[in-house]
């Protein structure tokens, strides 16, 4: 009976045996169908997606999807060129153009100061010609000419008589330049001339040339002073026998008085 009960266990251990064995094939089974099932999903599911944008491409071809589905088509006989090969080009081109632009206003720029410079050149060789040329006095102070060489009823004397010079300007107090070279001669007052300076200039063209400046309000050379064509001698007044200010410029010849625009060559 002992020995039955113990087959008996044996039995029901196989039994068991036998079922953790079935239960364990039994779950394999399930695994690999379930491995199965999973691979027949994804073929399943990834057919469809696979033929979708064909079907979308072919209902609706706008240029959005020609382009992006099929790019070799469309550019099949033409180079492609990037909006950045494009872009980079027009800069070229553009920066080409500054620089010729930039080298031309460079030249132009050079131009105008050679010009500008070829004038002060000119100018400073004029001026310097008539600084040499003793024939060719300065203009001595600001201002035109308010009555010329000849004769004229004097304006306070009241009688016709000759003019001997040149009135020039009209302001007080203008500074006088000596209008040619020489060797100051006179430097006083009288009641004619006023404040007055007589220069001699020595030989020109074979005469003798002086100038006399009268009306001063001043002088600022003194009598057997050299000055120089350009050198300050007074100022503007109205010193003497004068209705105003201005500059009464005499030039002599020998001692005669010459009408001073032989001279005075603005
Ligand atoms: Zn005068």
């Amino acid at each position: 009976m002992r020995t039955r009960l113990i087959d008996k266990v044996g039995e029901i251990a196989a039994g068991v045996r036998v079922t953790r064995q079935t239960i364990a094939a039994v779950a394999l089974a399930g695994v690999c169908l379930a491995g199965i099932g999973t691979l027949g999903s994804s073929t399943s599911q990834a057919a469809p997606a696979a033929t979708a944008p064909v079907a979308l491409s072919t209902a609706v071809p706008s240029a959005f999807d020609l382009r992006t589905t099929d790019p070799a088509s469309r550019d099949a006989d033409r180079p492609v060129v990037s909006t950045d090969d494009l872009a980079s080009a027009r800069a070229k081109v553009l920066a080409d153009e500054a620089a010729d632009l930039s080298a031309a206003q460079a030249v132009a720029a050079s131009d105008v100061r050679q010009v500008a410079l070829n004038a002060a050149a000119d100018k400073i060789t004029a001026e310097s010609k008539d600084l040499l040329d003793k024939s060719k006095f300065l203009w001595p102070t600001e201002g035109g000419v308010g009555s010329s060489f000849g004769p004229r009823l004097h304006p306070i004397l009241r009688y016709w008589r000759l003019h001997n010079g040149t009135d020039i300007g009209g302001a007080c107090g203008n500074p006088i330049y000596a209008a040619a070279d020489g060797l100051v001669v006179k430097a006083s007052y009288d009641g004619g001339s006023g404040n007055n300076v007589r220069v001699n200039s020595g030989q020109i063209d074979g005469v003798e040339v002086e100038e006399a400046y009268l009306h001063m309000t001043n002088y600022v050379v003194s009598e057997g002073e050299q000055v120089n064509k350009g050198q300050l001698i007074g100022y503007v007044g109205t010193t003497g026998l004068s209705t105003a200010c201005h500059l009464h410029f005499s030039v002599y010849e020998n001692g005669t008085g010459v009408d001073p625009m032989k001279y005075l060559k603005r």
